[in-house]
């Protein structure tokens, strides 16, 4: 659970093109990687580049693939760690990690820092006080936002980070020279299913009569990463069954066993457009 560091070459390889659909959120994220590749310009004329921005929307929708991609286009490092892996640790390792990584994130700036599940330590103050570990939490929370302060807005390191529960976070994480930019990133309609389905699609040896139109249609409710689950399930049946193409067939079976699985998972059944 320590802060993954993953370097430029690790990276490289996802940019906007593999991120599909999401095209107002792609829009906005473009304004960072040009504050990435040109601060001067915003700079020059008086102009503070905003330090952080939430992108906020259900599971596996791409938030994450989007904030690599911000980091490949703008050719910068990509720091990230996840909020839960602090949930549960000892007091003052929390703060002390969040303070490593500002510190290699100056270092390295340029750079984009990614915090995955904010929510985890980014909740509402002063609720359940009383438990050690959400004392602990706090102090990790409040590490972040002296983080935050700290360093100069056109420092140029950019924070983005990802929740899927905005109402539950602390206002003091979206006030000014903090998160104060909010980007939704939301479950993909059929047009975009399919544009995301095209992404996946990619890489199989494909029967002719796959067609992510009709693909589209068959998954209403399914996230960018239910998609990319559908599309490696088929390839995997159609290998188990032997055969040289992956066919519609496999992929119904591979959509039934997601579906099947997600019924489980959330006791939701797929949402109508
Ligand atoms: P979580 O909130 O669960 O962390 P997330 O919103 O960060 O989810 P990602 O981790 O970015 O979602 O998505 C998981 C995978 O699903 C991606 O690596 C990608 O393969 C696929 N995926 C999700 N959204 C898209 C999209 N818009 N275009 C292409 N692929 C997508």
């Amino acid at each position: 659970s320590k802060a993954k560091v993953f370097d430029k070459e690790a990276d490289i390889n996802v940019n906007f093109e593999d991120v599909a659909g999401l095209s107002e959120a792609k829009q906005e994220v473009e304004e960072i990687v040009e504050f990435l590749k040109k601060p001067e310009k915003f700079t020059e004329l008086g102009g503070k580049i905003p330090k952080g921005a939430l992108l906020i929307g259900p599971p596996g929708t791409g938030k994450t693939l989007l904030a690599k991609a911000v980091a490949g286009e703008a050719n910068v490092p990509f720091f990230s760690m996840s909020g839960s892996d602090f949930v549960e640790m000892f007091v003052g390792v929390g703060a002390s990690r969040v303070r490593d990584l500002f510190k290699k994130a100056k270092e390295k700036a340029p750079c984009i820092v990614f915090i995955d599940e904010i929510d985890a330590i980014g909740r509402a103050r002063g609720k359940n006080a009383g438990f050690s570990s959400n004392d602990e939490r706090e102090n990790t929370l409040n590490q972040l936002l002296t983080e935050m302060d700290g360093f100069g807005s056109n420092s140029g390191v950019i924070i983005l980070a990802a929740t899927n529960r905005a109402d539950v976070l602390d206002r003091a994480l979206m006030r000014a020279g903090r998160f104060d930019r909010q980007i939704s990133v939301e479950l993909p309609d059929m047009k975009e299913r399919k544009e995301i389905f095209k992404v996946h699609l990619r890489p199989l040896r494909l029967k002719d009569d796959v067609d992510p139109d009709f693909m589209a249609k068959q998954t209403p409710g399914f996230s960018g990463a239910d998609i990319a689950n559908v599309c490696n399930e088929a390839a995997l049946i159609a290998a188990r069954r032997d055969k040289k193409l992956v066919e519609k067939d496999d992929f119904l079976d591979a959509v039934d066993r997601i579906v099947g699985g997600l019924e489980k998972k959330n006791k939701i059944i797929s949402k109508d457009e």
